[in-house]
């Protein structure tokens, strides 16, 4: 994979853009799943690539960084086939029933020793959906109420492949065209907060990452690959435990867009349960590799509780994305991502809310670049940035950030508004068959989104509503009642 000459033309041009991401994901993901079925592969490019006569004769291009760390690997050494760094010694699985300190709620930690790669899906592979958990899973996803479009998948090849996808903006497909969702997370809501993430580990590199977030006292989110976590559950615990947020980032990373609704189920589903079965706890939030998402992709997350987060995007050519990934490939060079990094913090300055950037820690040039330059320039950025877990900085709890410790009264979740909507159309429907006067339940006909856990809060007055309307009497409509429908008309995130 070569860098395309619209990032060439983009980076000349357009000095305060960082460009687009879909291009080098190509190559991301032939490296993560190079054994995989081709045909998936490559499924993502650049939504417009005009040629350009554009040379590398600009490169590399230049950069100042406010502050490195002292100890930082010299850029000239992170580069693709550097020799590898000898790494830290990997954490070994922590005692059962341990629980992280920031989450006073959380479950202990499970028993790892009972843990046994041969009852999960080959690593990096796409898992098969015939087996009886994906079964079971496909068939709560069916019983979740939620739609899912009928849509067929993308073919592989990306935008160009996909033109009538492309032009159908129904879809809402943000790799091509940017189009997002309210339920989407790509920013922080504050100005100068940095939602940090990091994406596709836990990997070898990733215990250098931990120490220097440690000495720094920083927190992330870790959108880990589900293949992974089996081959390192102790560091994903030791992540975990350090108050590091960790999110699902699928099994065997695949562009969600391009397989069926089995199949994401699958990728999706064995995902959560890697993550219980180490951690006790299942992610409410999830990444969607290469950011590949349309509306049946959400539709499926939000079946399966899990609330989508990309990363920042102002414009087709200025997305929060280092290329960090693309040093260890040899595709981009770690002046061209500190380059991108100043982009990022020129637009960051523009922009009236805080910002997500795309990270990883799979490489070691990725961990290199991230501890020895970005985070140590963020760090002495003026305005200060406020850098956090995307949890915390959407200003929920740290405990929200998983489905067992999640506060419902707070942070209902995607699942829940669904059912309790489900809810909601019953009554209704209950309601106009018992010929009752309408006018009470008009408040609930536009709502499209409310939360199961104000309707348990509610439970003592939706009992005897529902009893009322099961006699079919006249529906209450004292104070007590109006306050109620009013207390469901909360959106979900
Ligand atoms: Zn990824």
């Amino acid at each position: 994979m070569k860098l395309s000459t619209s990032h060439l033309l983009s980076v000349a041009s357009l000095p305060v853009f960082a460009f687009a991401h879909a291009d080098n994901h190509h190559h991301h993901r032939q490296i993560l799943a190079a054994s995989s079925s081709s045909s998936k592969s490559g499924a993502l490019s650049p939504s417009s690539a005009p040629s350009s006569s554009t040379t590398l004769s600009s490169f590399p291009p230049s950069f100042s960084l406010h502050s490195q760390n002292p100890t930082a690997v010299p850029l000239s050494s992170i580069v693709v086939n550097a020799p590898s760094a000898p790494t830290s010694i990997m954490p070994t699985p922590a005692t059962a029933g341990t629980k992280p300190s920031g989450i006073p709620n959380a479950p202990g930690l499970p028993d790892l020793s009972t843990l046994l790669p041969g009852n999960y899906p080959a690593l990096d592979k796409p898992p098969p959906t015939d087996s009886p958990q994906v079964q079971q899973w496909i068939q709560e996803v069916q019983q979740s109420g939620v739609e899912i479009p009928s849509f067929s998948p993308n073919v592989a090849g990306g935008c160009p492949a996909n033109p009538a996808a492309v032009a159908d903006s129904s879809r809402c497909w943000w790799t091509c065209g940017g189009c997002s969702r309210s339920s989407d997370i790509t920013t922080c809501p504050q100005k100068f907060t940095w939602g940090l993430t990091y994406d596709d580990g836990p990997a070898p590199y990733t215990p250098d990452l931990l120490n220097y977030l440690d000495q720094v006292n920083l927190k992330s989110t870790f959108f880990v690959v589900g293949s992974r976590a089996i081959s390192f559950p102790g560091l994903l615990q030791q992540e975990y435990l350090k108050g590091h947020q960790i999110a699902v980032h699928t099994w065997s990373h695949p562009s969600l867009t391009t397989l069926s609704n089995e199949e994401i189920i699958a990728e999706l589903g064995w995902s959560k349960k890697i993550i219980k079965d180490v951690l006790g706890v299942v992610p409410t939030m999830m990444r969607p590799p290469f950011g590949d998402i349309d509306d049946r992709v959400r539709a499926i997350c939000k079946a399966m509780n899990l609330i989508p987060v990309l990363w920042t995007r102002i414009s087709p050519t200025a997305t929060f994305d280092t290329d960090d990934f693309n040093i260890h490939g040899g595709v981009t060079s770690v002046q061209q991502v500190l380059y991108n990094w100043e982009n990022i913090l020129g637009n960051v300055s523009t922009i009236n809310t805080g910002f997500i950037v795309l990270e990883h820690d799979l490489f070691q040039q990725s961990v290199e670049v991230a501890t020895g330059y970005i985070l140590p320039d963020a760090l002495a950025h003026q305005p200060q940035f406020n850098i956090q877990p995307v949890v915390n900085c959407l200003n929920l709890q740290a405990g929200d950030a998983y489905v067992e410790t999640n506060d419902n009264s707070t942070n209902p979740l995607p699942l829940s508004c669904t059912y309790t909507y489900s809810f909601l159309l019953f009554v209704f429907r209950f309601h106009n068959l018992t010929s009752q006067p309408l006018q009470p339940l008009q408040p609930i006909l536009p709502i499209q989104h409310m939360s199961l856990a104000v309707a348990a809060q509610e439970r003592p007055r939706i009992v005897p509503f529902l009893g009322l309307l099961r006699t079919r009497v006249s529906l209450p409509s004292s104070p007590p009642c109006s306050a109620f429908w009013r207390s469901l008309s909360r959106r979900c995130p």
